[in-house]
């Protein structure tokens, strides 16, 4: 096998995935004795289930749940599944006579968009809550569209493409005094996986009537993530089996992805503020960087309402991915938008949804734990040489 020699990889795709922690696999090693299904009755089974609730009981504490509402998943698609046509599958049979209705932010990550699209198919109204141009999205018209019928509201915590933070206390306000006294109606839906790192999000500070977080965003293993879902919140399960998970989600547990999931957490918990704070003031003078030596290319997304650990900018009239090939060339690695890309063509959903400019070419460089201000000014500066040899190129010659 041909391997290229480089000086170094500069990883800038965090938001993608992040590698598995050390302090991780260590722990995930130590569980693999207990191997045994925590559903059997013998000692060995016992011994897992005790190792599982452990787990569980620092992953609930983590994020302001008690254990009861803690449901394991394969990740966040399948915890946004589960919220979204769990809840309207059960909106359903208790309401058969009328029409559900669902709220989803354009900026939602494909799990949720997609749901919500199939859901329309199935009969659901589903109303796209629109964003500012800098990536927020406009409560008020959350507050004017809701209904007598509306399930479920789903805005995520943070955005994924570019790092935008949403209000999400002034959403659960009005959605909160939009309910009848008795009523759990509108159900409010967060997925905070990327978020997780930098902001304490948990069920008291959100609101959140059902929250979303995975493993592999806080380098912990692929496959594991939950669903919160505060007490008196009923859903139907996706698929039906054994029991476990409270009944909503069948099929035996993955006990050393659930001990290395809340290993992640706990190394995350203890490294945020640090993390928050260094990586923030790299993404600000990255920002500064960028426009001194890219002076037209556009920051996409509110500059400060934004993950510490996010810059993504467009630059009018050229290829994304000649800009990526470019890096990648140099041992760099970002990209142009969320790796779980929608069927809508080229353009990102989240860059037309703020109004940007469709044939403009999009970076997003998302940092991490080895991330240094020098390896942004490097992926800078190699935008700059490449966008230079771009224009050359591509500018007509006239005779
Ligand atoms: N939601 C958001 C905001 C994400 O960034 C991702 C991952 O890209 C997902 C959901 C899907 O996560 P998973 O790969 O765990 O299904």
């Amino acid at each position: 096998m041909i391997r290229i020699k480089r000086k170094k990889d500069t990883y800038l795709d965090f938001a993608s995935a992040t590698p598995l922690s050390s302090f991780v696999a260590r722990a995930m090693k130590k569980a693999e004795k207990y191997y045994a299904n925590p559903s059997s009755i013998h000692a060995l089974g016992v011994e897992a289930r005790k190792v599982i609730d452990l787990a569980r009981k620092d992953i609930a504490t983590a994020f302001e749940a008690r254990l009861s509402e803690v449901v394991f998943t394969s990740g966040a698609t399948e915890a946004n599944a589960l919220a979204m046509i769990g809840a309207v599958s059960l909106w359903q049979k208790k309401y058969p006579e009328r029409t559900p209705h669902i709220m989803v932010s354009l900026i939602e990550h494909p799990s949720v968009l997609e749901t919500a699209a199939m859901l329309e198919k199935r009969g659901a109204v589903v109303t796209k809550i629109p964003v500012s141009e800098n990536g927020i999205v406009d409560v008020a018209f959350i507050k004017n569209n809701i209904t007598p019928d509306t399930v479920i509201i789903s805005v995520m915590y943070a955005n994924n493409e570019i790092g935008t933070m949403q209000p999400i206390r002034d959403i659960a306000k009005i959605i909160r005094s939009s309910r009848e006294t008795t009523n759990v109606y509108p159900l409010f839906h967060v997925d905070a996986c990327q978020a997780v790192q930098y902001e304490a999000v948990g069920l008291v500070k959100t609101h959140a009537d059902l929250l979303v977080v995975n493993a592999s965003k806080i380098y912990g293993p692929r496959g594991i993530g939950a669903l919160f879902v505060r007490k008196g919140v009923l859903l139907d399960p996706l698929f039906l089996g054994g029991e476990q998970e409270h009944g909503l989600r069948a099929g035996t547990e993955p006990t050393e992805l659930i001990v290395g999931f809340a290993a992640a957490v706990k190394q995350v918990v203890e490294m945020r503020e640090k993390e928050t704070k260094r990586l923030t003031k790299i993404r600000d003078d990255s920002f500064l960087y960028i426009k001194n030596k890219l002076p037209t290319a556009i920051i996409n997304g509110d500059q400060l309402l934004r993950l510490p650990n996010n810059v993504s900018i467009s630059l009018p009239s050229v290829d994304s991915d000649y800009l990526l090939l470019e890096l990648s060339e140099k041992g760099i690695y970002a990209s142009s938008k969320s790796a779980c890309g929608m069927e809508n063509g080229d353009t990102s959903h989240v860059i037309l949804a703020i109004g940007g400019d469709p044939l403009a070419g999009n970076l997003r460089f998302s940092f991490g734990r080895t991330t240094t201000m020098d390896d942004m000014h490097r992926a800078i500066d190699i935008v700059a040489k490449a966008l230079e040899k771009w224009n050359r190129f591509s500018t007509p010659t006239h005779s």
